[in-house]
């Protein structure tokens, strides 16, 4: 599996960090985890071919998870996309449908949206996505997602809920954890709990918290992705 870290910000852009998106990418295909603003001007700005997107999946409906979903349903035609973009709410899948509806005049031939259930929802014979609920939106659903594929397995927790009693006892051979709402110690301190190899921080707020993740002791290897970088595993 391929890892590009696309954006890999807090809820507002930042100096070289864009809003939440991560592409998995497994053979020809390319899966699509959270689609912050302006994910459709990265890719493009990489020149990457956005018909290889296969599936689109949003974690929960805040802004800097799915900002970068309307140009991908105004631009589908334009870059040959064509993909199902699964949603953590009903009333986000009615909203993209009427924005949809309103951007072409029509319902959209191209992209097809469709709900995130609890445990395994997706299962295309490449890779398997199985949610686990977590309490960012203190009730609404808003999921972490196990992403497994040749073998391997990612655990993206999104984001999670301030008492970090959301994750569970996984061991991915990549944890890629949010760490804006708790502090350095906390969020080190459970990642140490954890048989995980490799733990990649997203989504670090404030960003001088990269600064105090980098000081505690770890016994899993530390990854601070930027914007761009790709990780194989
Ligand atoms: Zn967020
Ligand atoms: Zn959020």
């Amino acid at each position: 599996m391929n890892i590009r870290f696309l954006g890999t910000g807090f809820g507002a852009p930042y100096k070289n960090r864009h809003q939440q998106s991560i592409l998995i990418e497994v053979g020809d295909y390319s899966y699509l985890f959270d689609a912050g603003a302006p994910v459709c001007d990265i890719l493009s700005f990489a020149e990457y071919d956005m018909s290889r997107i296969k599936t689109v999946f949003i974690s929960h409906l805040h802004g800097d998870h799915m900002n970068g979903l309307n140009d991908m349903i105004n631009l589908a035609e334009f870059f040959n996309i064509r993909c199902d973009v699964y949603l953590s709410e009903e009333r986000g899948i009615k909203a993209f449908r009427d924005y949809t509806y309103m951007q072409l005049g029509r319902d959209s031939d191209r992209v097809d949206f469709k709900l995130i259930s609890e445990g395994l929802f997706y299962d295309d014979g490449i890779i398997k996505v199985t949610a686990y609920q977590n309490g960012h939106m203190k009730g609404l659903p808003s999921y972490s997602f196990l992403i497994e594929a040749e073998g391997k397995r990612i655990y993206i927790t999104n984001d999670l809920s301030p008492e970090l009693c959301d994750l569970p006892d996984i061991s991915p051979d990549m944890l890629i954890i949010e760490a804006a709402h708790f502090e350095a110690e906390t969020v080190i301190s459970k990642c140490n709990q954890l048989k995980v190899d490799k733990v990649a921080f997203v989504h670090v707020m404030p960003p001088e918290k990269y600064d105090d993740l980098k000081k505690c002791n770890t016994n899993f290897i530390p990854l601070y992705p930027n914007d761009g970088e790709e990780y194989v595993i």
